[in-house]
């Protein structure tokens, strides 16, 4: 079941989103040589329950049994990891790892959910190839953003993210969408970063998602590792995910986790196609 969310409610969201933005810049500027993935974790942690948020992955799953609950605030997944790794004093960056910081907040009730991914020592300690993985899959992230206005359906967002890994021959994971988010973190719809113009649930006002591409190196395909939560790239490539929080509105699509570099209005410019888009 889809629930739309009102304007307050999506100034309440906003507000969970904004706390998982400034744990975002936080850890961010903590990536470097010799950073332990549990200290980013720390500072994450930090920042949000500062604020009075709650982490929204801390305890997350062990509700269901045979997976234990996740015991971060952050997933830290670095190179061929592509999503919930877990923060450990034993994983310390170096120069050239790519780490993957998802992150969410609750604020108020409402949760918050992006992710990104940074490269230890910059887009020069790695090869081209992998700083243009880690740029697409952004790029990516933000053609699905610009796709989620009214009148579109599900698939034009999927469409509009598959095109961008397609033109680089990555693979695009499937078995982790995208997905609705409000009082829950994962609500319906799923969102896939793959599919078809003019298919799916038709877009409207009030309909909240979190839209997060992975794109690998290498093949479409995955694993999870025996601590039930780290997802790898079957074919050991290095992988890349970014994710907003997006709200539609009477305006167009704001991204409610944006970070103080980003947009929070990314149609802001081309104000005159968003009622008809
Ligand atoms: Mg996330
Ligand atoms: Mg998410």
């Amino acid at each position: 079941m889809i629930i739309k969310k009102s304007r307050r409610e999506i100034e309440k969201m906003a507000v969970a989103g904004a706390l998982v933005a400034k744990a975002h810049e936080a850890v961010r500027d903590a990536v470097a040589p010799g950073v332990s993935t549990l200290e980013l974790d720390r500072i994450a942690e930090k920042v949000i329950t500062g604020d009075g948020g709650i982490p929204s992955f801390k305890g997350y799953g062990g509700r269901f049994g045979s997976v234990p609950p996740f015991p971060g605030t952050l997933c830290t997944s670095v190179n061929d990891e592509i999503v919930h790794g877990i923060p450990s004093d034993e994983v310390v960056l170096r120069e050239g790892d790519l780490v993957k910081l998802d992150c969410g907040a609750i604020v108020d009730g409402w949760h918050g959910d992006s992710a990104a991914t940074w490269i230890v020592g910059g887009d020069d300690a790695v090869d081209p190839t992998v700083a243009e993985l880690v740029a697409t899959t952004r790029a990516g992230m933000w053609a699905g953003i610009r796709s989620f206005v009214s009148g579109h359906r599900l698939g034009d967002i999927g469409a509009a993210v598959e095109a961008e890994a397609n033109a680089m021959g990555y693979g695009i994971v499937r078995e982790y969408v995208g997905h609705g988010i409000g009082r829950s973190l994962h609500e319906d719809p799923s969102v896939p970063n793959y599919g078809s113009r003019g298919r799916g649930n038709k877009l409207s006002k009030g309909l909240v998602l979190a839209i997060e591409p992975m794109f690998n190196l290498g093949g479409d395909a995955t694993r999870t590792l025996d601590d039930n939560w780290t997802v790898v790239t079957d074919d050991g490539a290095v992988s890349s995910h970014w994710e907003h929080t997006v709200a539609l509105t009477a305006d167009g699509p704001r991204v409610l986790t944006a970070r103080s570099d980003e947009p929070e209005w990314p149609l802001a410019d081309d104000r005159s196609g968003l009622a008809t888009a």
